[in-house]
């Protein structure tokens, strides 16, 4: 089976910069009407750009002195629309909660795909930007808290050197939002490489469009796995690319503690980022059970659990698929079991990648599971800091580290410094390895606090500045700053997330 000749394959267009630097393309638009509708932003009382993101703006082409100025605050509130841009909401469906819901931009839109200097392709969405057809009961608005938060997690995450989607401002709206209370309004201004979903794909499956599903999934392959267009079986490599980012993203994830919270099938990119930060937060002591969100009763997606329901997510970006693996259904559905059953086995060796890398080990060795295991085991059974322990073990600290009296850890301890001598690699390099996969510095949830109340309440942005110059190096071990480094006091209580909807 070829690709079909839907659309040709993306090119760069060669318009020339408009004002600003943008140089928006819309080749998403190009999709069938399904998969989109027009939107008018609605204006908001006074925008105002509360952070920008300047480096992000340069790799993007756009100049942050022009887009920066006051009056240009109005294009990243919708209230005019910057040079080349054509506002759009996207459709899409998902299961929530592992519920099937037809869903779509709600309270976003996307302005167009931003052609950087580099040849890359960008999606700007403002998100928080007003009703669209896809609004149903919601009122198509943000609160500041909620998109200052995904501003700072997302960019730490970028500084982890995750995949994710990136911020490049966050608009104050000067109106406000009434949520349980009248919050502050904002506007987010989002940057990914794309914000094609999983539940893009199921609502190709699902709007009675017979031919919406290989559109779009040609769309998918050309915008992120173009190297497949050549493939004898391009849907079967596409579902098996893709689940392979995911493997690795959320194996990156377990990594660094991240609890995404809303893992539904409309929050998993096709790209591999990290998308939509609502729930979010970093686990403190290692507990493989943590759940930060409010609403996830049942621990659904707790960091345990992430493996297990990207897997989930994945069958039903596979069942969306099957029309186009093979003419006949009984040999489409084997296809795409054969491919789903060889995800723990890829999750897994991603996993051992990220951990090895965060043990300082360079080969393999048969134990080494057993190894990684045995520390984690240990962190749970004391309650130990997850960030801070591979810290110390990295730093060569050990003094500092909680858990250098319990005999349990010397036990290990001195197991892994024989496996570190087993290799041919000496002690520094292994320490070099760690320091690259330890961060020193995670969003501790009371610093992330902290720095939206001085914001929200405030008006102080200088918290958050400083919390996000700290996160812009996390694997800086020459600062030694303790108040980022030292978890929140578990006299505070249990830590709760909200949707911020
Ligand atoms: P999220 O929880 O942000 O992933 O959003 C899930 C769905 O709810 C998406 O379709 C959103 O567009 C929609 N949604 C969330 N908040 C709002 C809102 N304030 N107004 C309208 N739609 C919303
Ligand atoms: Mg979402």
């Amino acid at each position: 089976m070829n690709v079909s000749p839907n659309l040709l394959p993306l090119s760069d267009p060669g318009q020339a910069p408009t004002t600003g630097g943008w140089r928006l393309d819309h080749s998403y638009a190009q999709l069938p009407s399904v998969f989109h509708a027009p939107v008018a932003p609605t204006s908001v009382a006074e925008p105002r750009l509360v952070i920008f993101n300047r480096r992000l703006a340069e790799t993007l082409g756009l100049e942050a002195a022009t887009l920066t100025r006051p009056e240009n605050a109005a294009w990243f509130a919708g209230n005019s629309l910057p040079p080349g841009a054509s506002p759009l909401a996207q459709a899409y469906a998902g299961h929530q909660y592992g519920r099937f819901v037809m869903l779509g931009d709600g309270r976003a839109l996307l302005l167009g795909e931003q052609l950087t200097p580099h040849g890359e392709r960008f999606d700007i969405q403002l998100k928080g930007s007003g009703p669209t057809p896809f609004s149903r009961r919601g009122d198509g608005r943000a609160a500041l808290g909620p998109m200052l938060r995904e501003y700072l997690i997302s960019e730490a995450m970028h500084a982890f050197g995750i995949p994710t989607t990136r911020s490049l401002a966050v608009t104050a709206s000067g109106e406000a939002v009434y949520r349980d209370t009248p919050l502050p309004g904002a506007v987010l201004t989002r940057v990914a490489a794309s914000h094609l979903r999983v539940g893009t794909f199921e609502w190709a499956a699902a709007c009675g469009e017979p031919d919406a599903i290989r559109v779009v999934a040609d769309y998918t392959i050309q915008r992120h796995y173009p190297k497949l267009c050549g493939e004898e079986q391009p849907y079967l490599a596409l579902l098996h690319a893709v689940m392979h980012r995911q493997a690795s993203l959320v194996a990156r994830w377990q990594g660094v503690g991240f609890i995404h919270g809303v893992m539904n099938t409309d929050n998993m990119a096709l790209s591999g980022e990290t998308i939509d930060y609502g729930p979010c937060a970093f686990m403190d002591t290692y507990q493989p059970a943590t759940v930060f969100s409010s609403i996830d009763h049942q621990g659904r997606y707790a960091y345990a659990n992430q493996p297990a329901i990207a897997h989930w997510n994945l069958s039903r970006f596979a069942s969306t698929l099957l029309p186009l693996l093979h003419p006949d259904a009984d040999a489409a559905l084997a296809l795409a079991n054969d491919a789903l059953k060889t995800f723990p086995h890829t999750f897994r060796a991603q996993w051992l990648l990220e951990m090895r890398a965060k043990f300082g080990l360079f080969n393999e060795e048969m134990d080494d599971a057993e190894l990684i295991e045995s520390l984690l085991t240990c962190l749970q059974e004391h309650g130990a800091d997850f960030t801070n322990t591979f810290r110390d073990l990295s730093a060569d600290a050990l003094p500092d580290c909680p858990l250098a009296g319990r005999a349990t850890f010397q036990t290990w301890h001195a197991r892994w410094q024989d496996r570190l001598k087993r290799q041919p690699q000496p002690l520094e390099e292994a320490r070099g390895l760690m320091r690259r996969h330890n961060p020193a510095f995670i969003p501790r949830n009371h610093k992330v606090e902290e720095a939206l109340a001085a914001a929200t309440v405030q008006g102080d942005l200088s918290v958050l500045e400083q919390l996000l110059e700290v996160l812009a190096h996390p694997y800086d071990y020459t600062s030694n700053r303790p108040e980022f480094s030292t978890p929140r006091a578990p006299s505070a209580g249990i830590y709760r997330t909200f949707c911020g909807t």
